[in-house]
């Protein structure tokens, strides 16, 4: 777990905004349809109930063209 995002750099429900100056949000996807999640999650999350574990991290923007 990332210490500075915590829960959010592991969930399945994240996504990683980045801004035209560079930069990085991170988005809770179920605050779509849950008004009591947070749109972006004050970091770092150290308990959340909808947790749920990716089976990958969520990929900031741009990172999947950086080589391994
Ligand atoms: S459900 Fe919780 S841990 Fe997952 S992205 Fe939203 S705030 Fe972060």
């Amino acid at each position: 777990m990332s210490d500075a995002v915590g829960l959010c750099a592991a969930c399945a429900h994240a996504r990683v905004i980045e801004n035209r100056r560079g930069s990085r949000f991170w988005l809770c996807e179920r605050a779509r349809i849950d008004p009591s999640f947070a749109r972006y999650p004050r970091l770092p999350v150290l308990a959340c109930a909808g947790f749920e574990r990716a089976p990958r991290p969520p990929t900031p923007p741009g990172a999947e063209d950086e080589p391994a």
